[in-house]
């Protein structure tokens, strides 16, 4: 059984009642079988060993909690992404999806001045409520014990301005040679942010400005990638050098 994240407005002492779309999954699709125990999560880190009590009313679906711990899942420092809009839609799509899976804290979209798709803010909102349905679908499928955020689209410049030295700030940049194995420290930091460029890579006065900021370019090898290459790799290089 996979695992669902339940919120508050779900929550009745030690039951839990699913309507909707998760009923519909679990009784369903999945045809769940009254007695069968499945791990449901709030959201918060914290997992909860419950038994599924059977249907009521047709369309409510009765957990009762039996056991709880914090959920292992979560890596032990946070990563930000700051994804500059790539040329397609759907390909925002699969980035949120992988990067989701493979552990990031909140994904920022980001207008740089070669991003093709515009952030129109009458879409945004509807866009990234969809987007954090993704988020939320991939958080599930890879037992997070947390869902991450999916920021509406900022421009490149309102970006900047989240760029705190509270974190450090790594720019995934064709043009620098220094790998990231050669920049990290072995202590992994609170909090790290990493940049990637579109299709068309950053602007000259986009990389100046990140550095100005504190931003640290590096490189992913010789060979170009993807922009979404560019992402499933940085993270799963950070990953992999502070031993998560
Ligand atoms: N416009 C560039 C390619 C951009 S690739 C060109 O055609 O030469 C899209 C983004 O992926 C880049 O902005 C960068 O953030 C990242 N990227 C791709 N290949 C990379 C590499 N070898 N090293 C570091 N970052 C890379």
């Amino acid at each position: 059984m996979p695992k669902y994240f339940f919120s508050l407005e779900e929550l009745f002492g030690d039951i839990i009642i699913f309507k909707g779309e998760k009923f519909h999954h679990l009784v369903n699709v999945l045809r769940i079988k009254q007695g069968e125990e499945i791990t449901l999560c709030d959201g918060q880190s914290k997992d909860y060993q419950t038994v599924f009590m059977g249907v009521q009313n047709k369309n409510s679906a009765y957990f009762k909690i039996k056991d709880s711990f914090p959920c292992p899942n979560e890596p032990n420092f946070l990563i930000s992404l700051y994804q500059a809009l790539p040329n397609k839609a759907d390909k925002l799509d699969l980035i949120i999806q992988k990067s989701v899976e493979l552990g990031v804290h909140e994904v920022i979209p980001v207008q740089t001045s070669r991003s093709i798709i515009k952030a129109k803010s009458k879409e945004n909102n509807n866009k990234s409520s969809r987007l954090q349905r993704i988020a939320e679908a991939a958080a599930e499928q890879s037992e997070r014990g947390k869902i991450p955020q999916i920021h509406k689209a900022h421009t490149f410049e309102e970006a900047l301005k989240f760029m705190d030295s509270q974190k450090l700030w790594l720019v995934a940049h064709e043009k620098e040679q220094r790998t990231l194995k050669s920049i990290i420290s072995e202590k992994p930091p609170c909090s790290v942010g990493i940049w990637i460029g579109p299709e068309g890579g950053f602007s000259d006065n986009e990389i100046e400005l990140l550095i100005e900021k504190g931003a640290i370019t590096f490189s992913l090898g010789r060979r170009i990638l993807r922009t979404e290459t560019a992402t499933i790799t940085s993270i799963a290089q950070v990953l992999v050098l502070w031993n998560e």
